[in-house]
């Protein structure tokens, strides 16, 4: 019994924004090109302003410009997709991103179709989603959070090729493209969803685990193979009258009995969660390098 590597994704995010600021640089003396990231957040929640906010920060660490429209809750689909559409021939602008989840009166799908495929550095686009589902396709942009959990399994040097992994959770956004990104990897991989009878004997079987829930501590300790590597993505707030805020956040994996049968785990906070935007901010650089045609 020992004690798991913690997967520091704070270090490895901080790493790969170091990468990205150099780069950045570089291609603006070159090419006098800044990469450019749009963000159009409808509504008032305040867990997506947050997000949106930080997104902000992150793009001005690293030199990247970033440009944001705030839209009202009570606003129209069309509102929305005139601003897509104004973005999407702002040469300025690399890289578009619609904060999910918007309000219930808009549909969401027509809203990402309208995503030019060319600047959809979130990879929501059916076309750039369907890319990565296919065979001998490339899509031109991976989802951010998938794509951070297996860029930290590459810089841990964990192996994926023939391993057995298990993705839970099946959302558009992290559990399904998380599970094309590991079967890409060559990985031999089982999807657990809600309707899943038995979970902990699929989870068990596991070398890779990654969960994306949304269940407080869901995965116990009895349902890890000694020796797995666990990505938890989940972040849920459980009560802790010890915290100034009153909660805290915890994954999806109870980490503390995790730990000691795992040989690797991310923690929560600090494991998947900076990634995401890492691979944002390396998506929409990505994205400038495209356009412009940059080495
Ligand atoms: P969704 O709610 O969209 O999807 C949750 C998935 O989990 C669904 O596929 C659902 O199954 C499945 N599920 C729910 N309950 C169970 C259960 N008891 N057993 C097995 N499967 C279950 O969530 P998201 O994918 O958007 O997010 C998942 C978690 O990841 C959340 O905690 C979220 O906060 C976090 N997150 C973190 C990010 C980051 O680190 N940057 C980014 C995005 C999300 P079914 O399909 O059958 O309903």
């Amino acid at each position: 019994e020992g004690a798991a590597t913690v997967i520091d994704g704070k270090a490895v995010a901080k790493q790969i924004r170091d990468e990205i600021t150099i780069e950045v640089s570089r291609m603006k003396e070159s090419i006098g090109v800044v990469p450019g990231l749009a963000v159009i957040l409808v509504g008032d929640r305040k867990d997506s302003a947050t997000y949106v906010r930080n997104k902000k920060k992150a793009c001005d660490s690293v030199g990247i410009k970033s440009f944001e429209v705030c839209l009202a809750e009570d606003s129209s689909e069309e509102e929305v997709l005139r601003s897509v559409s104004g973005f999407n021939d702002d040469p300025s602008v690399h890289g578009i991103l619609v904060q999910l989840p918007l309000p219930s009166h808009m549909d969401e799908q027509n809203i990402l179709n309208a995503v030019g495929i060319e600047k959809d550095v979130d990879g929501f686009h059916p076309l750039n989603i369907g890319r990565l589902a296919m065979r001998g396709r490339e899509p031109l942009f991976v989802p951010c959070t998938p794509k951070g959990c297996i860029e930290l399994l590459h810089r841990y040097n964990i192996g994926i090729k023939g391993k057995r992994a298990v993705v839970i959770g099946r959302s558009n956004i992290v559990g399904m493209p998380a599970a094309l990104l590991l079967q890409r990897e060559d990985a031999t991989v089982t999807i657990i969803h809600s309707r899943t009878k038995n979970p902990e004997e699929i989870t068990r079987e596991a070398d890779i685990i990654i969960s994306a829930v949304g269940q407080a501590n869901m995965v116990r300790g009895s349902w890890i193979k000694p020796g797995a590597v666990i990505i938890d993505v989940g972040i849920n707030p459980v009560e802790d009258s010890s915290a100034a805020r009153g909660y805290r956040l915890v994954g999806d994996i109870c980490y503390e009995e995790a730990s000691k049968v795992a040989s690797a785990i991310t923690p929560v906070p600090g494991g998947v969660g900076p990634m995401t935007i890492a691979m944002l901010l390396s998506n929409t650089f990505t994205s400038a390098k495209r356009i412009h045609n940059f080495q």
